[in-house]
Protein backbone atom coordinates (compact mmCIF):
# COMPACT_ATOMS: atom_id res chain seq x y z
CA UNK A 1 0.00 0.00 0.00
CA UNK A 2 0.79 3.30 -0.85
CA UNK A 3 1.48 4.87 2.52
CA UNK A 4 3.65 8.54 3.01
CA UNK A 5 5.64 9.92 6.29
CA UNK A 6 2.25 10.97 8.08
CA UNK A 7 0.80 7.73 7.56
CA UNK A 8 -1.74 8.53 5.34
CA UNK A 9 -3.02 5.84 2.50
CA UNK A 10 -3.38 6.62 -1.01
CA UNK A 11 -6.04 4.44 -2.70
CA UNK A 12 -6.89 7.15 -4.97
CA UNK A 13 -5.40 8.01 -8.05
CA UNK A 14 -6.11 11.50 -10.37
CA UNK A 15 -5.00 10.97 -13.83
CA UNK A 16 -5.06 13.62 -16.00
CA UNK A 17 -5.13 12.50 -20.11
CA UNK A 18 -4.78 15.89 -21.17
CA UNK A 19 -4.44 19.58 -20.36
CA UNK A 20 -6.59 20.80 -23.88
CA UNK A 21 -9.88 22.48 -22.46
CA UNK A 22 -12.47 23.85 -24.46
CA UNK A 23 -13.96 25.58 -21.86
CA UNK A 24 -12.74 29.15 -20.64
CA UNK A 25 -13.91 28.93 -17.04
CA UNK A 26 -13.54 32.41 -15.49
CA UNK A 27 -11.34 30.78 -12.35
CA UNK A 28 -9.53 28.35 -14.79
CA UNK A 29 -8.63 29.50 -18.25
CA UNK A 30 -10.45 32.69 -18.57
CA UNK A 31 -8.49 33.09 -21.65
CA UNK A 32 -8.93 29.45 -23.00
CA UNK A 33 -6.54 27.32 -23.46
CA UNK A 34 -3.07 28.38 -24.26
CA UNK A 35 -0.48 25.42 -25.64
CA UNK A 36 2.62 25.50 -24.08
CA UNK A 37 4.08 22.35 -25.00
CA UNK A 38 4.35 19.57 -27.80
CA UNK A 39 0.96 17.87 -26.68
CA UNK A 40 2.51 14.52 -26.45
CA UNK A 41 -0.24 12.98 -23.65
CA UNK A 42 0.45 9.79 -22.55
CA UNK A 43 -0.52 6.78 -24.73
CA UNK A 44 -3.00 4.35 -23.34
CA UNK A 45 -0.23 1.66 -23.64
CA UNK A 46 1.95 4.05 -20.75
CA UNK A 47 -1.47 4.77 -18.87
CA UNK A 48 -2.06 1.09 -18.81
CA UNK A 49 1.04 0.39 -17.37
CA UNK A 50 1.19 2.91 -14.84
CA UNK A 51 -2.84 2.05 -12.99
CA UNK A 52 -1.28 -1.30 -13.02
CA UNK A 53 1.72 -0.32 -11.30
CA UNK A 54 -0.92 2.17 -8.83
CA UNK A 55 -3.30 -0.83 -8.58
CA UNK A 56 -0.10 -3.25 -7.39
CA UNK A 57 0.09 -0.66 -4.45
CA UNK A 58 -3.32 -0.48 -3.45
CA UNK A 59 -5.21 2.01 -5.29
CA UNK A 60 -8.61 1.30 -5.97
CA UNK A 61 -10.13 4.23 -7.35
CA UNK A 62 -9.03 6.09 -10.58
CA UNK A 63 -10.82 9.22 -11.65
CA UNK A 64 -9.77 10.61 -15.13
CA UNK A 65 -9.34 14.36 -16.00
CA UNK A 66 -8.17 16.92 -18.08
CA UNK A 67 -8.14 19.67 -19.46
CA UNK A 68 -11.54 18.15 -20.55
CA UNK A 69 -10.87 14.29 -20.85
CA UNK A 70 -13.55 14.02 -23.80
CA UNK A 71 -11.55 15.50 -25.96
CA UNK A 72 -9.99 12.60 -26.05
CA UNK A 73 -10.96 10.09 -28.95
CA UNK A 74 -9.04 7.18 -27.28
CA UNK A 75 -11.45 8.15 -23.88
CA UNK A 76 -13.33 5.14 -24.04
CA UNK A 77 -10.54 2.66 -24.23
CA UNK A 78 -8.98 4.65 -21.42
CA UNK A 79 -12.10 3.89 -19.30
CA UNK A 80 -11.58 0.17 -20.51
CA UNK A 81 -8.44 -0.06 -19.65
CA UNK A 82 -8.96 1.51 -16.62
CA UNK A 83 -11.87 -1.00 -15.50
CA UNK A 84 -10.06 -4.15 -16.72
CA UNK A 85 -6.52 -3.48 -14.31
CA UNK A 86 -7.01 -5.84 -11.16
CA UNK A 87 -7.42 -3.95 -8.02
CA UNK A 88 -9.34 -0.97 -9.75
CA UNK A 89 -13.06 -1.05 -7.99
CA UNK A 90 -14.15 1.99 -9.35
CA UNK A 91 -13.39 3.70 -12.52
CA UNK A 92 -14.39 8.13 -12.41
CA UNK A 93 -14.58 10.63 -14.63
CA UNK A 94 -14.45 14.26 -14.07
CA UNK A 95 -15.74 16.21 -16.90
CA UNK A 96 -17.45 19.67 -17.98
CA UNK A 97 -20.07 17.44 -19.84
CA UNK A 98 -20.56 19.79 -23.17
CA UNK A 99 -21.52 16.39 -25.04
CA UNK A 100 -22.61 14.56 -22.28
CA UNK A 101 -25.54 12.97 -24.05
CA UNK A 102 -23.65 12.02 -26.95
CA UNK A 103 -20.83 10.42 -25.18
CA UNK A 104 -22.70 8.67 -22.32
CA UNK A 105 -23.62 5.31 -24.04
CA UNK A 106 -19.85 4.88 -25.06
CA UNK A 107 -18.40 5.55 -21.57
CA UNK A 108 -21.32 3.22 -19.85
CA UNK A 109 -20.32 0.66 -22.48
CA UNK A 110 -16.72 0.98 -21.53
CA UNK A 111 -17.38 0.21 -17.85
CA UNK A 112 -17.54 4.11 -16.19
CA UNK A 113 -18.77 3.45 -12.82
CA UNK A 114 -18.90 7.52 -11.75
CA UNK A 115 -19.00 10.96 -13.58
CA UNK A 116 -18.49 14.09 -12.28
CA UNK A 117 -19.61 17.15 -13.57
CA UNK A 118 -18.59 20.57 -13.37
CA UNK A 119 -21.46 23.03 -13.07
CA UNK A 120 -21.13 26.64 -11.46
CA UNK A 121 -24.49 27.84 -11.77
CA UNK A 122 -28.31 26.65 -12.97
CA UNK A 123 -28.82 30.09 -14.55
CA UNK A 124 -27.98 29.67 -18.61
CA UNK A 125 -27.26 32.69 -18.97
CA UNK A 126 -24.41 32.86 -15.64
CA UNK A 127 -23.40 29.85 -17.00
CA UNK A 128 -22.34 30.90 -19.95
CA UNK A 129 -20.81 34.08 -18.41
CA UNK A 130 -18.48 31.55 -16.03
CA UNK A 131 -17.67 29.18 -18.48
CA UNK A 132 -17.98 30.91 -22.53
CA UNK A 133 -20.01 28.25 -24.11
CA UNK A 134 -24.33 27.90 -23.25
CA UNK A 135 -24.52 24.44 -22.58
CA UNK A 136 -25.80 24.46 -19.83
CA UNK A 137 -29.61 22.54 -21.56
CA UNK A 138 -26.93 19.51 -22.96
CA UNK A 139 -25.40 18.88 -19.50
CA UNK A 140 -28.83 18.88 -17.76
CA UNK A 141 -30.18 16.65 -20.72
CA UNK A 142 -27.28 14.36 -20.09
CA UNK A 143 -27.63 13.89 -16.19
CA UNK A 144 -31.02 12.98 -16.66
CA UNK A 145 -30.03 10.73 -19.61
CA UNK A 146 -27.46 8.86 -16.89
CA UNK A 147 -29.88 8.96 -14.49
CA UNK A 148 -32.50 7.23 -16.24
CA UNK A 149 -30.37 4.68 -18.57
CA UNK A 150 -27.64 3.23 -15.59
CA UNK A 151 -26.62 2.98 -12.39
CA UNK A 152 -24.05 5.59 -12.72
CA UNK A 153 -23.01 7.43 -9.56
CA UNK A 154 -23.37 11.28 -10.80
CA UNK A 155 -21.72 13.78 -8.60
CA UNK A 156 -22.63 18.06 -9.48
CA UNK A 157 -18.89 19.93 -8.95
CA UNK A 158 -19.84 23.83 -7.85
CA UNK A 159 -17.02 26.37 -7.21
CA UNK A 160 -18.44 29.16 -4.93
CA UNK A 161 -17.87 32.63 -6.47
CA UNK A 162 -18.51 35.65 -4.96
CA UNK A 163 -20.88 37.40 -7.87
CA UNK A 164 -21.46 34.47 -9.74
CA UNK A 165 -23.61 32.11 -7.77
CA UNK A 166 -23.12 32.46 -4.01
CA UNK A 167 -26.41 33.52 -4.06
CA UNK A 168 -27.64 30.36 -5.49
CA UNK A 169 -28.04 27.70 -2.83
CA UNK A 170 -31.44 27.89 -2.61
CA UNK A 171 -31.84 26.81 -6.29
CA UNK A 172 -29.24 24.59 -6.37
CA UNK A 173 -31.38 22.77 -3.28
CA UNK A 174 -34.67 22.94 -5.13
CA UNK A 175 -32.80 20.87 -8.02
CA UNK A 176 -31.26 18.61 -5.74
CA UNK A 177 -34.97 17.53 -3.95
CA UNK A 178 -35.99 14.39 -6.91
CA UNK A 179 -32.59 14.45 -7.82
CA UNK A 180 -30.12 11.35 -6.68
CA UNK A 181 -27.29 13.14 -7.34
CA UNK A 182 -24.26 14.50 -4.66
CA UNK A 183 -23.87 18.07 -5.38
CA UNK A 184 -20.35 19.28 -3.93
CA UNK A 185 -19.78 23.26 -3.58
CA UNK A 186 -15.88 23.44 -3.89
CA UNK A 187 -14.39 27.07 -2.20
CA UNK A 188 -12.47 28.98 -4.97
CA UNK A 189 -8.77 27.79 -4.89
CA UNK A 190 -5.94 30.38 -5.50
CA UNK A 191 -3.68 29.48 -8.60
CA UNK A 192 -0.87 30.95 -9.81
CA UNK A 193 -2.91 32.62 -12.50
CA UNK A 194 -5.55 33.80 -10.75
CA UNK A 195 -4.99 35.70 -8.01
CA UNK A 196 -6.50 38.98 -8.65
CA UNK A 197 -9.66 37.41 -9.69
CA UNK A 198 -9.08 34.73 -6.42
CA UNK A 199 -8.95 38.20 -4.02
CA UNK A 200 -12.16 39.05 -5.69
CA UNK A 201 -14.00 36.44 -5.43
CA UNK A 202 -13.33 33.60 -2.76
CA UNK A 203 -16.28 32.74 -0.49
CA UNK A 204 -15.91 30.24 2.35
CA UNK A 205 -18.21 27.57 2.30
CA UNK A 206 -19.05 27.99 6.09
CA UNK A 207 -22.11 30.28 5.51
CA UNK A 208 -23.74 27.65 3.60
CA UNK A 209 -22.76 24.93 6.36
CA UNK A 210 -24.82 26.98 8.62
CA UNK A 211 -27.38 27.27 6.14
CA UNK A 212 -27.50 23.83 5.13
CA UNK A 213 -28.38 22.64 9.11
CA UNK A 214 -30.31 25.46 9.89
CA UNK A 215 -32.71 23.96 7.02
CA UNK A 216 -32.57 20.92 8.61
CA UNK A 217 -29.73 18.73 6.54
CA UNK A 218 -27.20 17.12 8.78
CA UNK A 219 -24.04 15.71 8.59
CA UNK A 220 -23.13 12.35 7.04
CA UNK A 221 -21.23 9.77 8.83
CA UNK A 222 -17.37 10.01 7.43
CA UNK A 223 -16.30 6.33 6.05
CA UNK A 224 -12.17 5.88 7.60
CA UNK A 225 -11.16 6.55 3.71
CA UNK A 226 -13.33 9.05 2.87
CA UNK A 227 -12.01 12.29 1.17
CA UNK A 228 -11.48 15.59 2.34
CA UNK A 229 -15.55 16.68 1.70
CA UNK A 230 -17.98 16.82 4.05
CA UNK A 231 -21.45 15.56 3.22
CA UNK A 232 -24.87 16.18 4.16
CA UNK A 233 -28.30 14.39 3.44
CA UNK A 234 -31.67 15.57 4.29
CA UNK A 235 -34.80 12.77 4.66
CA UNK A 236 -36.86 15.11 2.12
CA UNK A 237 -34.24 15.72 -0.47
CA UNK A 238 -33.25 12.42 -2.85
CA UNK A 239 -30.16 14.14 -3.60
CA UNK A 240 -26.76 15.06 -1.25
CA UNK A 241 -25.15 17.86 -0.37
CA UNK A 242 -20.97 18.27 0.35
CA UNK A 243 -18.58 21.03 0.71
CA UNK A 244 -15.04 20.97 -0.37
CA UNK A 245 -13.16 23.53 2.00
CA UNK A 246 -9.43 23.39 1.42
CA UNK A 247 -8.80 26.32 3.13
CA UNK A 248 -10.19 24.27 6.37
CA UNK A 249 -8.11 23.14 9.49
CA UNK A 250 -6.85 19.54 8.99
CA UNK A 251 -8.08 19.82 5.65
CA UNK A 252 -4.75 17.58 4.56
CA UNK A 253 -4.60 15.20 7.22
CA UNK A 254 -7.46 13.19 4.90
CA UNK A 255 -5.87 13.30 2.03
CA UNK A 256 -6.30 9.76 -0.24
CA UNK A 257 -4.80 11.38 -3.28
CA UNK A 258 -1.72 11.13 -5.88
CA UNK A 259 -2.24 12.95 -9.38
CA UNK A 260 -0.47 12.42 -12.40
CA UNK A 261 -0.41 15.08 -14.85
CA UNK A 262 -1.10 14.03 -18.95
CA UNK A 263 3.13 14.12 -20.16
CA UNK A 264 3.67 12.06 -16.84
CA UNK A 265 4.54 13.85 -13.96
CA UNK A 266 3.29 12.42 -10.23
CA UNK A 267 2.52 15.52 -8.39
CA UNK A 268 2.28 14.65 -4.79
CA UNK A 269 0.15 17.33 -4.14
CA UNK A 270 -2.46 19.67 -6.13
CA UNK A 271 -0.15 22.51 -5.31
CA UNK A 272 3.41 21.07 -4.97
CA UNK A 273 6.35 22.76 -5.97
CA UNK A 274 7.24 20.78 -9.09
CA UNK A 275 5.79 17.33 -10.87
CA UNK A 276 8.07 14.65 -10.89
CA UNK A 277 8.88 13.26 -13.75
CA UNK A 278 7.92 9.37 -14.62
CA UNK A 279 7.25 8.88 -18.46
CA UNK A 280 11.06 6.82 -18.19
CA UNK A 281 9.56 4.22 -15.97
CA UNK A 282 6.30 3.97 -18.41
CA UNK A 283 7.88 2.63 -21.37
CA UNK A 284 8.61 -1.13 -20.23
CA UNK A 285 6.04 -4.11 -19.24
CA UNK A 286 7.28 -4.49 -16.79
CA UNK A 287 6.16 -2.45 -13.52
CA UNK A 288 8.20 -2.96 -10.81
CA UNK A 289 10.98 -0.10 -11.48
CA UNK A 290 7.90 2.14 -11.56
CA UNK A 291 6.28 0.78 -8.56
CA UNK A 292 9.92 1.43 -6.45
CA UNK A 293 9.89 5.20 -8.26
CA UNK A 294 6.92 5.59 -6.72
CA UNK A 295 7.34 4.41 -3.76
CA UNK A 296 10.54 6.34 -3.23
CA UNK A 297 8.89 9.51 -4.42
CA UNK A 298 6.29 9.22 -2.05
CA UNK A 299 8.34 9.45 1.15
CA UNK A 300 8.96 13.35 -0.38
CA UNK A 301 5.40 14.42 0.05
CA UNK A 302 4.66 17.44 2.30
CA UNK A 303 2.18 17.39 5.46
CA UNK A 304 0.06 20.75 3.95
CA UNK A 305 -0.22 22.44 1.41
CA UNK A 306 0.48 26.07 2.21
CA UNK A 307 -2.20 27.81 0.63
CA UNK A 308 -2.95 30.21 3.84
CA UNK A 309 0.18 31.37 2.81
CA UNK A 310 -0.73 32.39 -0.54
CA UNK A 311 2.13 30.23 -1.55
CA UNK A 312 0.42 27.55 -4.87
CA UNK A 313 3.51 26.01 -5.91
CA UNK A 314 3.89 25.08 -9.62
CA UNK A 315 -0.03 25.06 -10.28
CA UNK A 316 -0.77 27.98 -12.58
CA UNK A 317 -4.33 26.70 -13.17
CA UNK A 318 -5.89 23.80 -12.44
CA UNK A 319 -6.20 22.96 -16.25
CA UNK A 320 -3.02 21.60 -16.17
CA UNK A 321 -3.51 19.17 -13.30
CA UNK A 322 -7.45 18.20 -13.22
CA UNK A 323 -8.35 19.50 -9.75
N1 LIG B 1 -12.62 20.09 -17.38
C1 LIG B 1 -13.13 19.21 -16.40
C2 LIG B 1 -14.15 19.90 -15.51
O1 LIG B 1 -14.20 21.13 -15.52
O2 LIG B 1 -14.87 19.19 -14.81
C3 LIG B 1 -12.06 18.56 -15.54
C4 LIG B 1 -10.90 19.41 -15.12
S1 LIG B 1 -11.32 20.73 -13.97
C5 LIG B 1 -9.74 21.45 -13.70
C6 LIG B 1 -11.66 19.82 -12.48
C7 LIG B 1 -12.43 20.57 -11.43
O3 LIG B 1 -11.62 21.61 -10.89
C8 LIG B 1 -13.70 21.25 -11.93
O4 LIG B 1 -14.80 20.85 -11.13
C9 LIG B 1 -13.42 22.71 -11.77
O5 LIG B 1 -14.58 23.45 -11.49
C10 LIG B 1 -12.44 22.71 -10.61
N2 LIG B 1 -11.59 23.90 -10.55
C11 LIG B 1 -10.84 24.44 -11.53
N3 LIG B 1 -10.16 25.52 -11.08
C12 LIG B 1 -10.50 25.68 -9.78
C13 LIG B 1 -10.12 26.60 -8.76
N4 LIG B 1 -9.26 27.58 -8.98
N5 LIG B 1 -10.66 26.44 -7.52
C14 LIG B 1 -11.53 25.43 -7.26
N6 LIG B 1 -11.91 24.51 -8.18
C15 LIG B 1 -11.41 24.64 -9.43
FE1 LIG C 1 -11.85 23.61 -18.68
FE2 LIG C 1 -12.52 22.33 -16.46
FE3 LIG C 1 -10.85 24.46 -16.40
FE4 LIG C 1 -13.41 24.85 -16.95
S1 LIG C 1 -12.57 24.04 -15.02
S2 LIG C 1 -11.67 25.73 -18.08
S3 LIG C 1 -13.94 23.03 -18.07
S4 LIG C 1 -10.44 22.48 -17.31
Amino acid sequence: MLTDTFGRRFYYLRLSITDVCNFRCNYCLPDGYQCQHNRDFLSTDEISRLMRAFAQLGTEKIRITGGEPSLRKDLPDIIAAAKQTPGIKKVAITTNGYKLPEHLPSWLDAGIDAINISIDSLDPRQFQSITGHNKLDTIMRGIDQALETSDVTIKVNSVLMRQHNAGELNQFLTWLKNKPVTLRFIELMETGDNKAFFNAQHVSASNYKTELMLGGWRPMIREKSAGPAQEFYHPDYLGKVGLIMPYSKDFCSSCNRLRISSLGKLHLCLFAEQGLDIRAFLQSDDVEPLKQQLVALLGQKAESHYLHENLTGATTQLAMLGG
